[in-house]
């Protein structure tokens, strides 16, 4: 993805996220310290824990405006199951996408987690918030280094089950 010098670029990256983007979290590990519901034995987390719901680490989620669509170029053990029929997809690798504004101040990291919820027609958050997919973060790319006139986050992600 080329996006050297483009202010256009950026302003259409920005319209997409509008109009085919919706509020996603991204949640954020608070701390180094496992929960205190987290089993060593079976790795998983207390889904009815109170403070985690099962994540395994104390977090804090945040308000992103952003858009998910599949990995046009996977990595290299993206595909979990071998291609099926055409028009199908089997890859389980993600890119989601997400402007840093003055409301969106976060630095994302290979330690969080996107987090949908389900949204109304707007792509607005629906509270109380019932988690539809949450996505392991495995690489953080980062526009805003490109001159200084980028503000924008790529987040290679993989599907998570809860309670892993
Ligand atoms: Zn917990």
């Amino acid at each position: 993805m080329a996006f050297e010098g483009s202010i256009d670029l950026k302003q259409e990256l920005s319209d997409l996220l509008k109009s085919e983007g919706r509020q996603m979290f991204l949640r954020q590990k608070r701390g180094t310290q496992r929960c205190a519901c987290w089993n060593d034995l079976t790795k998983e987390g207390d889904r009815e824990c109170p403070r985690c719901s099962g994540f395994g680490w104390p977090y804090v989620d945040k308000k992103i405006w952003a858009r998910i669509e599949v990995a046009t170029q996977p990595t290299s053990g993206a595909y979990r199951n071998p291609p099926g029929a055409p028009g199908f997809s089997f890859v389980d690798e993600y890119v989601v996408y997400f402007e840093q504004t003055s409301q969106t101040n976060v630095n994302a990291s290979v330690n969080d987690w996107i987090v949908e919820c389900k949204t109304k027609t707007d792509g607005t958050l629906w509270p109380p918030y019932k988690i539809e997919r949450v996505w392991d973060v495995n690489e953080v790319i980062d526009y805003r280094e490109n001159k200084g006139q980028f503000s924008f986050y790529a987040l290679r992600c993989r599907r998570l089950g809860l309670g892993k």
